[in-house]
C-alpha cells in the first residue's frame, strides 16, 4: 500500500535573485533541517524553486507540525512519489486521494508536465487521472471551479509527486537571511513578540536581559529563559545575554531625581546592549516599544532614550495596540509565561512619577551626577551569556558548515 512519502514545500518572495536566492534557499534548508531535526530520517532537499522532504517513514503529520512555525515558507503539502509511468501515475493519484483527509466530495486534477519527454500531456493527464479516481470512489465528481480539493499531479523528471490540498506556512523571509538583531528581551507581553516578528522578517535574534538581583528573584530569571527557549521554534538557537543590573540601579536611585530616574535607567540599559551587540558584531537592536503605550514610549521619550545609540533600533510593534500584540503573543505561545507574575528589573526601583516628555539635555546633565560609564563596564563585563535550542542540535554556524 502506497503512502505519503514525501512533503512538498512551497517558498515565496522570489522576486529574489541571483546570490539573494541562493542564500535565500540554503538559509531555508538549514531551518527546515532544525525545525524537524527530531525526525532524524527525514531528508530535505532543494528541487527547481521548493524543496521536498523525504520521509523515509516519519510521521507525515507530525514532520508536518514544526514546519507551520518555519519563516520564509509559503505553503506545504503531503506528496507521493510515483515513477513516470502512467498507470503508477493514476494509481498513486488515487492513492492520494483516498487518503487525503478533509472534505473531498468534489475535485479537480492539476496536471503539470514540467518533464516534457513525457509522451501523455497535461491535458489528457487530467483526464485519466480524474477518470480513474471517479471509477475508483464512490458520491465524488469534477468541479473544475470550485472543488472542494485540487490533486496537484506534477510530471518532473526524476518522478511524479502527487499532492492534494496545501497547509498555509507562516510566510516571512527565512531567519538568517536579514542578518542579526538583539532583543532587548524582558518577561513582559510585548518584547517577545517583537523578536517574534524581526525573526518573521529574516532577522537572526540574539536576546538582552536586565536583571536585578536579589530584588528579582530566580524565577524572573527563569521566566526570561523560558522565553528565549520558546522563541528558538522559530529560527534555531537563540543567545541571551543576562546582565547583572542592581548596582546601576542603585546607583541611579541614589543619584537622579525620580521623575527622570526611568529615562536614565533606559539610556543605561540602551548602552549596555549597544556594547553587547557591538562584541557580537550585531549591527541593530529592537525592543517591544508601542507608541505611547506608558510614559517611556512618548516620542518624546524615544528621542531622548534614542541619544545614546546611533544603532538602528527595530520596533516591530511601535503601531500595534496591546490586544494586537496579546493575540499574537496567545498564537505564538509566549502569552502565558509573560502573565507569570515574577517583578521584572525595572518595576522596582522606579518611581509612578516619571516625566513624560524627558529632554535630552536635562537627561545629559542628570547624568553628569555620577560616573556611569564604570557602571555600564561593570555591568558589561559581568554579563552572563547562554545559549537555548542548540542542546545535542548543531548550532546555526555549524548547519552553515554542513551545506
Ligand atoms: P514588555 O512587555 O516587553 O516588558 P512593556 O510594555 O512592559 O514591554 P516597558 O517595560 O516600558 O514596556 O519596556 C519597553 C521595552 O524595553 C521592552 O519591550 C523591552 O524591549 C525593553 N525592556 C524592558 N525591561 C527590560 C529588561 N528587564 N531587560 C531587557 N529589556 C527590557
Ligand atoms: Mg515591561
Amino acid at each position: 500500500m502506497m503512502h505519503y512519502d514525501h512533503i512538498l514545500v512551497r517558498y515565496g518572495e522570489l522576486a529574489l535573485k541571483g546570490k539573494n536566492r541562493t542564500e535565500f534557499e540554503n538559509k531555508l534548508k538549514r531551518n527546515i533541517q532544525y525545525a524537524i531535526q527530531d525526525f532524524s530520517t527525514a531528508k530535505v532537499k532543494k528541487t527547481y524553486g521548493r524543496m521536498m522532504i523525504e520521509l523515509n517513514n516519519e510521521n507525515p503529520e507530525k514532520v508536518m507540525e514544526p514546519l507551520k512555525h518555519v519563516f520564509g515558507l509559503s505553503s506545504f503539502s503531503l506528496a507521493m512519489k510515483s515513477p513516470n509511468e502512467i498507470e503508477q501515475i493514476k494509481e498513486t493519484a488515487l492513492q492520494a486521494f483516498l487518503q487525503h483527509d478533509g472534505k473531498k466530495r468534489t475535485f479537480k486534477i492539476n496536471a503539470r508536465r514540467a518533464f516534457k519527454p513525457f509522451p501523455i500531456s497535461s491535458q489528457e493527464a487530467n483526464q485519466i487521472i480524474g477518470g480513474h479516481i471517479l471509477s475508483n470512489t464512490e458520491d465524488v465528481t469534477v468541479d473544475v471551479h470550485h472543488p472542494d480539493i485540487e490533486v496537484n499531479v506534477e510530471i518532473r523528471e526524476q518522478g511524479t509527486y502527487v499532492t492534494c490540498g496545501r497547509v498555509e506556512g507562516s510566510g516571512g523571509l527565512p531567519v538568517g537571511t536579514a542578518g542579526k538583531v538583539m532583543l532587548m528581551l524582558s518577561g513582559g507581553i510585548d518584547s517577545p513578540v517583537a523578536g517574534y516578528l524581526a525573526m518573521k522578517r529574516g532577522a537572526e535574534i540574539e536576546a538582552v536581559h536586565f536583571h536585578s538581583p536579589p530584588y528579582t528573584n530566580e524565577r524572573a530569571r527563569k521566566k526570561v529563559e523560558d522565553l528565549t527557549e520558546m522563541l528558538t521554534t522559530f529560527g534555531g538557537p537563540v543567545t541571551l545575554h543576562v546582565v547583572p543590573f542592581t548596582e546601576l540601579q542603585k546607583a541611579i536611585h541614589a543619584n537622579i531625581h525620580s521623575n527622570y530616574a526611568m529615562t536614565i535607567m533606559r539610556r543605561m540599559m540602551l548602552r549596555i546592549t549597544e556594547q553587547i551587540a557591538e562584541n557580537q558584531n550585531i549591527k541593530a537592536l529592537a525592543n517591544g516599544e508601542s507608541l505611547g503605550q506608558v510614559a517611556s514610549q512618548t516620542l518624546e521619550s524615544m528621542h531622548t532614550i534614542n541619544e545614546v545609540t546611533n544603532l538602528p533600533i527595530l520596533r516591530p510593534l511601535v503601531t500595534m495596540d496591546k490586544q494586537e500584540v496579546i493575540e499574537i503573543s496567545e498564537k505564538i505561545g509566549t502569552y502565558p509565561i509573560s502573565i507569570l507574575p515574577y517583578e521584572d528589573c525595572c518595576t522596582i526601583f522606579l518611581p509612578t512619577n516619571s516625566v513624560t516628555k524627558p529632554r535630552r539635555d536635562k537627561a545629559s546633565r542628570f547624568e553628569e551626577a555620577f560616573e556611569f560609564q564604570s557602571y555600564v563596564e561593570e555591568a558589561v563585563a559581568n554579563t552572563e551569556t547562554i545559549t537555548f535550542g542548540s542542546g545535542q542540535q548543531k548550532t546555526n554556524q555549524d548547519m552553515d558548515d554542513l551545506l
